[in-house]
């Protein structure tokens, strides 16, 4: 019988809860056991190979590219999970909320104390994904089934929930394993 697979993405993240994942340690050799990894950074498969039981999405949406990898991992996966804050709340990117669009992107590239751009051009490469107004929680954008937060979630937290996902159960996690900030 195949295994159920778990693919992984990082939006608008540092990678911290994927280092989070990581961090189950030699338990990875469990997971392995259990599942099978589809896309994801981790083994750096680019493109879905087939249905998915679990996606773990790291990271809001700041741009267009992070709403087109975003709803293509709830077409392709049956339990759609935002682990962190960054995907939960939109996080420290969501930081630039508070200014409009247009003056975070001239204080970038224009009239920050460090900018140096004779041009004073903003980048506008068409092959650079275009920022969005705001950085959107992911349940702002797609439906999301189950939110894990913490900046990251433990590695306990986030094994946990695998767990009881792969088990066919709900994922009622124990208050001491969750953590809010
Ligand atoms: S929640 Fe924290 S660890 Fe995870 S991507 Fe955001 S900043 Fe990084």
């Amino acid at each position: 019988m195949s295994k159920p697979k778990i693919a992984t993405a990082s939006l608008a993240g540092c990678f911290g809860c994927h280092m989070s994942l990581l961090d189950i340690d030699e338990r990875i050799l469990q997971l392995v056991e259990l599942i099978e990894f589809d896309k994801s950074p981790i083994n750096d498969l680019k493109k879905f190979r087939g249905r998915c039981a679990i996606g773990l999405i790291e990271g809001g949406c700041a741009n267009e590219e992070n709403v087109h990898v975003l709803q293509e991992f709830r077409k392709h996966c049956d339990i759609l999970i935002s682990v962190g804050e960054c995907a939960v709340m939109g996080g420290i990117p969501a930081m630039r909320n508070m200014v409009p669009l247009k003056e975070c992107l001239e204080e970038a590239f224009l009239k920050g104390p460090t900018v140096h751009n004779p041009q004073q051009r903003i980048p506008d490469d068409p092959d650079i994904p275009l920022l969005l107004d705001r950085v959107y929680p992911c349940h702002e954008v797609v439906k999301i089934d189950y939110h894990l937060p913490g900046c990251p979630p433990s590695a306990d937290c986030i094994w946990q929930a695998l767990l009881v996902l792969l088990n066919g159960k709900n994922a009622e996690l124990p208050y001491e394993l969750i953590k809010y900030d």
